[in-house]
This record gives C-alpha cells, sequence and structure tokens, in this order.
C-alpha cells in the first residue's frame, strides 16, 4: 500500500469510534500534583503525513505536559553540540528497568544505560546546561525552529510541581555527580530538567515537531536540515529499543514504530519516509505508557500496515 491509498482520517475515525466509549483503563499519574488535576476523559491524535496533509481527532489540539517525550529533544540537541563524545557519559542500550531506577547506576559506575530513562536524560540536560548560556532559552529556540510555532513554552506551574516533589530525580542527580558524570550545580540540572519536562505542547505541535524524524532531520515546507541522515538514525534507534521505559519491546512488538512516550499520557511515533503521529489519553498503565495511546497506534499500524517491520 502507499500512503497515498490509505485514507488516514477514515482510519483515525474508526480509531477514535472504537475507543471513545470504552472505560478507560490505567491511572493518571499522580507523582507529579499538577498532572493528577487532568482530566482522564481526554483524547486526541494526530497525523502528520510527510505530504504536509493533517489528520486529527478529538483533544488533538489542546496542550498538554509532555514529560519525557522532551527527552527526544534535548537529546537532539545535546547530539548536535556534542557530537559522539556523548556516548562517553551516556549509553545506548534498553535499560529492562523503570525510568526513574537508580538501582543500575551503582554497577555502571554512573554511566547511564540510554538518554530516555531519567538518569541518562538528566546527564544530558547537564550537557546542555554546559553548552548554553542559557539552556532553557536554546531549548525553546530549537522547538520554535523545527515547529516554526513561536507559541510553544514552558508550564512554570508544572515544573514547580514537580520540583516540590521531585525527590528521585534530586537522588539521581546527585548520585550521578559523585560519579563525575554531571559538570554543573545540581540545582541548575534539575530546575533545566522539570522545565523541559513541563513543556506543553499539543498532539498537533508534536506531530508537527517530530516530523523531522520521520524525513531525516529536515523540516517539510521550509526544507530545514536540523539533524544529519545519521544522526536520525540514531535517535529513530534509541526510540524504538529504549522509547517506552521498561516495556519498549512491548511497544515493538504491538505497534512497531520508534516513538516516545512521557507519563503526561502522551506518545509520539514515526514511520521513516511516511508519518509523525501524536496521541494523547492520560491514564497510565502500571509501566506508565498511556494505555489507551498504545492501544490506538496498535490499531493505526494494523488499519493501515504500516509498520517498520
Ligand atoms: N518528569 C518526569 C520524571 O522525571 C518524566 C517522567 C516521564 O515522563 O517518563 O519523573
Amino acid at each position: 500500500m502507499t500512503s497515498t491509498s490509505v485514507d488516514y482520517q477514515k482510519i483515525l475515525n474508526q480509531i477514535n469510534q472504537e475507543f471513545i466509549d470504552q472505560p478507560r483503563s490505567g491511572k493518571v499519574a499522580s507523582y507529579i500534583p499538577e498532572l493528577a488535576k487532568v482530566p482522564s476523559n481526554k483524547f486526541g491524535m494526530h497525523l502528520y503525513d510527510l505530504d504536509g496533509s493533517n489528520y486529527c481527532f478529538g483533544d488533538s489540539q489542546e496542550r498538554f505536559s509532555i514529560q519525557s517525550i522532551s527527552k527526544v529533544f534535548t537529546l537532539s540537541l545535546a547530539m548536535k553540540v556534542m557530537g559522539d563524545k556523548l556516548w562517553n557519559r551516556v549509553g545506548v542500550e534498553p535499560s529492562g528497568d523503570p525510568f526513574n531506577s537508580l538501582s543500575q547506576l551503582e554497577n555502571d559506575s554512573g554511566i547511564p544505560r540510554n538518554p530516555f530513562i531519567n538518569a541518562g536524560a538528566l546527564v544530558v540536560a547537564d550537557v546542555l546546561v554546559s553548552s548554553f548560556s542559557n539552556a532553557k532559552a536554546a531549548l525553546l529556540t530549537f522547538l520554535h525552529e523545527i515547529t516554526g510555532n513561536p507559541q510553544i513554552d514552558f508550564d512554570p506551574v508544572v515544573a514547580a510541581s514537580e520540583q516540590s516533589k521531585g525527590y528521585r530525580n534530586y537522588a539521581m542527580v546527585n548520585y550521578l555527580k559523585s560519579f563525575g558524570n554531571i559538570e554543573n550545580d545540581v540545582e541548575d540540572v534539575l530546575d533545566f530538567y522539570f522545565h523541559q519536562c513541563s513543556i506543553a505542547m499539543s498532539c498537533q505541535e508534536l506531530a508537527n515537531a517530530f516530523i523531522i524524524f520521520a524525513n531525516n532531520g529536515t523540516t517539510i515546507g521550509s526544507e530545514r536540515e536540523f539533524l544529519t541522515g545519521r544522526q536520525v538514525k540514531r535517535v529513530n534507534a534509541l526510540m524504538q529499543t529504549c522509547g517506552f521505559y521498561d516495556e519498549a519491546g512491548e511497544f515493538s512488538f504491538e505497534v512497531g514504530l520508534p516513538g516516545k512516550s512521557g507519563v503526561g499520557g502522551g506518545i509520539v511515533a514515526v514511520h521513516p519516509d511516511r508519518f509523525a503521529v501524536a496521541v494523547w489519553s492520560p491514564p497510565l498503565n502500571p509501566k506508565g505508557n498511556s494505555a489507551l495511546g498504545m492501544a490506538s497506534l496498535e490499531r493505526l499500524t494494523t488499519l493501515t500496515g504500516f509498520s517498520i517491520f
């Protein structure tokens, strides 16, 4: 099947109809107090095709907290500024452990398994704090440039909410620093990290931002290259193997696309050379991934026949 022979809007409508009235399984994240306030029935999806067409349903234009999805943006920026030296400080292996686990760091001498678990994302945050005089502004500029949308911003209320309860991340960054894998003041690294996680974006904006990972690092329309083909290969490989905490195997098995989830209930996935798609439903399964988001993407790849496998 070619992209053009698939009626994406019809398939998205079908997914919406299949799930909209079903009772939601899973639980909205509550360890960040602000996230617990988000209504559990929110549900939206947006697919951005490489030909520039957009397809959507439901709450696809409402912004939510992207949380760990931000790790894909910070990794991309760190790869640009640090090149292959980044891999001396963070690995590229799936962890098989929960996203906020501290246990592997002891055996691995403070080198996190990959950039998408919290320990790895904190090292990436440290790289950015070292590389820019204002890392938060640099991250927003990167997002504004890849999307052409200057409205994307942090949510300071969510950032403060996570900071007030961020005990594990405080422990983790101090532990990393004890191994010499954090250069900056831990407060500066955490301030950056809590802000990156607080970024608010809609499914539409996320699909737009992720199109560069489906298009060899280049935006569509303006055709600006932000990452090389080699860098995109690596980001997509990491999303495929490490993008869903200790459920990356299950996501590959059921959906078959590189992607990244966040505890705000968002998931973004890409089909290289075809599309980027984002889905949002806040209740999370026991592994911390949006239960309905995963089910919806499984239906998308089944109904279209488009997975990378
Ligand atoms: N800010 C969250 C944390 O560090 C991100 C977790 C996630 O989305 O996986 O706990």
